[in-house]
Formats: C-alpha cells, structure tokens, sequence
C-alpha cells in the first residue's frame, strides 16, 4: 500500500537499481581507496567548462543588470540569446533559422518533456532505436504516449531500416534519433538518415499523418575522426532539433539546452506557440536566465574534445587487444561491448569482483552487451586496462 501514484511505482523500483550501482561505487571506494575503483558507469563530463564560460559568467554578472540577468523574460528565452543562437546554427549547417525557431530548454531532458507535451496525444506512438536512454520511455508516457523500440542492429548499431518501416502504424508520431548515440557511441551517417528520411516521407503520404523527427543531439560536438554528423532539418521537413549544453561545454548541472522548430515543419506557428507555453505549464517557466546569457556568449566554444578521443583511442585499443569485441565509436563518451557470455549482468558481476563498474546493455533495451562511459581521467583508463585483462582472463577471452 502507497500513498505514491500508481505511475510512479515502477519508477521507484526500477530507481533503486541505478541507485544500487551508486551505492556499490561508493562502498568499493571506501574500502580499496577511490583510486582502485573503476567507475565507468556514469555519463558524467569529466573534462572541465571551458575558461571563456567561466570568464562568461563573471562578465555578465558585473556588466548587466541584475534586474534583466536574474529576471523573467519571455517563456521561449532572451530574443537575442536566440538569435544568436539562430546564426550559429546557420553558419555551421547552411541552414536559414531566425530567433522564432529557437525556444530555450532546461537541457535536453527538459526541451523533449516540451516537444512531446506539444505533439502528443493519449495513444501516440512514439519510435526509437534500440539501444537506447531509457529516460526516453518516461519522456514519452509523462505525456501518455507509448515508445516503441526498434530492434538493434548489433552488426553495425546504425539504424535498423527494415525494422523502422514495419514498426510505423498510423498512431506513429514521432521518431527520436540520438545522434551521436548514447549508448553506442555510433553517428548515424548521412546515408542512414536519407534512407529514414524516404521512409518516413513515405508513411506520411500512405497513412495521411504527420511523423516527426525529433533529433536528440547533447552528444554532437563530441564526434571524432573528423566524422560529420548530419543536420536532419536538412534532410526531413518535419524534424524538431533538441540541444543541449550539458556534454558540449560540460554544464550538464546549470539545465541549459534549446530546441529548433523550423518553419518547415506542419503547423509551424503553433507548434512554437505550443513550445513556449508548454515551457511554461510544465513548470520550467523559461530556461535558467543567466545561463541563456552565458553560452550566448561564448556560442563557438567547446570543452576539450581531444581529451575524450585520448579515452577512446586508448581503452578501445587495450580491450580489443584483449579479445573484447566493440564497434569502435565515432562520437559521445560510450562504448558498447559485447560480452562475452550471453548474460551480460555476469560479466558486470565479474568486473564488479575487480572494482570495474560498467552498466549492462539491459538498462538501454539490447542485453548481451555493456555500456562503458569513458569521461573519466586518463589515469582512470591506463589503470584498468590491468583490471580488464583479469576479467578477461576470468572470463575466458
Ligand atoms: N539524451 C541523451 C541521449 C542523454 O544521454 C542525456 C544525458 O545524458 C540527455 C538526453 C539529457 O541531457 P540533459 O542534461 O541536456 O538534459
């Protein structure tokens, strides 16, 4: 018996798993020493804001006043925080937006709560690609619709094709794409998103319906190799952007991100009327004012990406020496390993024997892999790689 909605039951039981891994890091640190413990399970920046947001922030507090810095503005954000926004985009990208389609989130978490709670009726289906962030099955059903997962493609964990064209029905309302991809680390190439794009193009015209893209990007600028990753308003009219701060300029804690609605989509003016109020009755009211003013002004900066490809090449390279198979990614601070026995949750108990934290691919919907976060110090990865090869060992690699 609980006085709790019934909703939030599962969100309560399910919480005290993650809530355990915490706990576990903490326990192992206090017994082997914080240094001895390989905690790889959170998606935590570990590379500091760059020096032009901190040097940001304290211009803004001593050069504009307090009243504007600190007040209320309108529900979408300060005009020319977005406008700012608007032709950075466009010169990157070689797109066309203005102030009016940018609305200022709370991160992307909270610019997705608004884009659902503006497109979402009780029933819609909303798709995505497995793997993936499991905070995506609440975004979707705070605003009673369902997520529909489509089954990985765990040969190359781009998007399964084949399994997004069986999967829209009539109720489909949207596809979110994580690109970079959390968990994977996989950019979805320009191919994959034409080849999406055509589907879905299709399915509109078939069905007579609207199916949008939502692009979840808080992983864009950590993308490697020079790889490109696409700007899908360019490739799909009815695409919705939501960014986020918290990975680019490692301020995941300040809640600060934007989500672009292009003229191009369906019912442009009132989906931006829609966005603005929906951030307001969810209760975020506006973005956090000073943080609005602070990434405008260093809108080209970004933490130091080097640090986290210095993390890749090197735990990437040690495991496969190790007889570990994984994709190597191309983006986000993940990787996606295959283990080596079919129940994944054993070679986490297995890493857990040797103070190796990892997270197993249930969590993301796709078992038999783990997700390994890499944003943690140099030292952390050059120290484990000891670690794993025991695990390996004991697992038979
Ligand atoms: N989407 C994905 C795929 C994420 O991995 C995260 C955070 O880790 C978020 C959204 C939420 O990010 P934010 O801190 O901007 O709300």
């Amino acid at each position: 018996d609980t006085v709790i909605a019934e909703r939030m039951v599962g969100l309560v039981n399910n919480n005290s798993v993650i809530r355990e891994m915490f706990e576990e890091g903490k326990r192992l640190a206090g017994i082997y020493g914080a240094e001895n413990v390989f905690d790889f399970s959170l998606g935590n920046p570990s590379v500091p804001a760059p020096e032009e947001l901190n040097r940001a922030v304290k211009d803004i507090l001593d050069e504009e006043p307090s009243i504007f810095v600190h007040g209320y503005m309108s529900n979408a954000g300060y005009e020319d925080v977005r406008a700012t926004i608007a032709d950075s985009i466009n010169r990157r990208f070689g797109t066309s937006f203005n102030q009016s389609n940018i609305i200022m989130t709370v991160g992307a978490a909270g610019g997705m709560n608004v884009i659902f709670k503006t497109i979402l009726n009780p029933g819609d289906e909303v798709l995505t690609f497995s793997p993936y962030f499991v905070e995506y099955n609440s975004y979707v059903s705070n605003y009673d619709g369902k997520l529909v997962a489509i089954d990985p493609d765990t040969e190359t964990f781009q998007a399964n094709i084949e399994d997004l064209e069986r999967k829209i029905t009539p109720k489909t309302k949207a596809l979110i794409i994580n690109n970079p991809n959390n968990p994977t680390g996989v950019v979805y190439s320009e191919e994959t998103i034409k080849k999406v794009a055509a589907i879905l193009d299709a399915k509109q015209k078939e069905y007579g319906t609207e199916i949008f893209i939502v692009s979840d990007e808080p992983y864009r600028e950590l993308a490697y190799d020079g790889v490109e990753v696409p700007y899908i308003t360019k490739y799909y009219n009815n695409t919705i952007v939501g960014y986020s701060f918290s990975k680019s300029l490692s301020l995941p804690g300040e809640r600060i991100g934007y989500l672009v609605i292009p003229d191009e989509v369906d019912d442009a003016e009132q989906m931006k009327t829609a966005a603005a109020i929906a951030t307001r009755v969810l209760g975020f009211v506006n973005a956090p004012s000073l943080m609005q003013r602070a990434v405008a002004r260093c809108i080209d900066a970004k933490c130091d990406v080097d640090s986290y490809n210095r993390n890749r090449e090197a735990l990437y390279n040690g495991l496969v020496k190790l007889g570990f198979e994984c994709i190597k990614p191309q983006g986000a601070f993940y990787l996606f390993v295959k283990s080596p026995v079919p129940d994944e949750k054993e070679f986490c108990n297995v890493a857990k024997k040797h103070n190796v934290l990892l997270v197993p691919g249930s969590s993301f919907k796709c078992a038999g892999y783990v997700r390994i976060a890499y944003c943690v110090s140099y030292d952390t990865i050059i120290n484990s790689l000891p670690r794993f090869a025991e695990i390996a060992q004991e697992m038979g690699l």
